[in-house]
């Protein structure tokens, strides 16, 4: 994904900075603990859309 992009991306919850998990595929809001996806290099930055991170997930 475009560097660039990542830079102004922000969590549509909390307006919070993102961070970039290449393996999964997803961005992550660590203070909400939301995972939003990235579908075809585009992020889906839609609350409802996103997965919530398990309790056990390292972010
Ligand atoms: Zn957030």
């Amino acid at each position: 994904m475009d560097k660039k992009l990542l830079d102004i991306l922000a969590c549509p919850v909390c307006k919070g900075p993102l961070v970039y998990h290449k393996e999964a595929g997803e961005l992550i809001c660590k203070a909400d603990r939301l995972a939003y996806p990235i579908r075809d290099d585009i992020p889906v930055m839609l609350e409802e859309e996103a997965r919530v991170l398990a309790v056990e997930e390292e972010v």
